[in-house]
């Protein structure tokens, strides 16, 4: 019974077999039961988006406008010299925010209104398994697709200069420069993490818990802090906040958003300390853009 498709369950006896016997039915049923017209509505997926990433960037900026009078906050920075953030940064990032929620993020929401059904909610709770290796598939896909568009919008220098160039006026990242984005990878970047999933069908919990997953994930790698528990001090393909970090000081390196397995195959991986290791010139030179390609862009670090 246990291989039956979770939401074609029609017989009673099968759907209260299936519940007594899934890990994440507690909290399926504790997401689900009272709440099921917010939950069926398209705008749901949108606003959880939102609020997650307004939410969760609250203590990172907390850190980051408390970081250099507090000592142990100090010492977790990736690299000791990283500019102070100052108000006006902060207030720069949200004033983008707003305008990009404004002309946007919210007409794009209020327009699956329109031409998205509501959301089937399932009785049953995805499997474990179910719920694992669909998270790990749409990581791995996502970080794929966002890697061969960043490395187009860095190569093709038009691209750089009308586009991603914004993102990129912070050479020091901080986590609220993680949506400090140009209207059109924004509305790329939100494609991408909602159409990824849809390949593989998956149960609305699964789809709702990727929108939190790859929201905190793109916040880590932008927050310019090594903590310990973070996966790049565990996982060897994981990139993380290093990496990310190294790709806004020297943005012709390290494409990929969280892995590090294409660019190491490519060449275009740096490390920390590859860069301190280089003699004068080179470590100068690489993975920078020459004067002409960047003239009159600005910057704000
Ligand atoms: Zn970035
Ligand atoms: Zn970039």
């Amino acid at each position: 019974m246990a291989f039956y498709d979770p939401d074609n369950f029609t017989d009673p006896l099968v759907i209260s077999y299936e519940k007594e016997h899934r890990i994440l039915q507690p909290i399926w049923d504790l997401i689900k039961n009272g709440h099921e017209d917010a939950l069926r509505s398209p705008l749901f997926p949108p606003i959880l988006a939102v609020v997650f990433y307004f939410t969760a960037t609250i203590p990172f900026t907390f850190m980051d406008l408390l970081g250099s009078k507090v000592p142990y906050l100090r010492q977790l920075l990736l690299h000791q010299n990283r500019p102070a953030i100052t108000w006006p940064m902060v207030k720069s990032v949200y004033a983008n925010a707003f305008w990009n929620h404004i002309l946007l993020v919210i007409p794009m929401a209020l327009v699956q209104l329109i031409w998205v059904p509501p959301t089937p909610l399932p009785l049953v709770a995805p499997t474990l398994w179910q719920f694992v290796w669909h998270q790990i598939a749409f990581f791995f896909l996502f970080d794929f697709e966002y890697w061969a568009w960043h490395t187009i919008h860095h190569k093709v220098r038009f691209l750089y200069r009308w586009c991603h160039s914004v993102h990129h006026q912070y050479h020091s990242p901080f986590a609220l420069v993680t949506q400090y984005l140009h209207p059109w990878e924004i509305f790329c970047v939100g494609l991408g993490i909602s159409v990824t999933p849809w390949f593989f069908q998956p149960h609305c919990m699964t789809y709702w818990s990727w929108f939190i997953l790859s929201t905190y994930v793109s916040i880590e790698v932008h927050c310019g802090y090594d903590f310990p528990w973070a996966a790049h001090n565990w996982c060897p393909f994981y990139g993380g906040a290093p990496k990310h970090d190294l790709h806004h000081l020297r943005p012709l390196t390290n494409f990929q958003p969280w892995l590090n397995t294409i660019d190491r195959l490519l060449g275009w991986s740096l490390t920390y300390e590859e860069l301190a290791e280089m003699k004068t010139k080179r470590h100068n030179e690489i993975g920078i853009y020459e004067k002409e390609a960047i003239a009159d862009l600005k910057v704000w670090n």
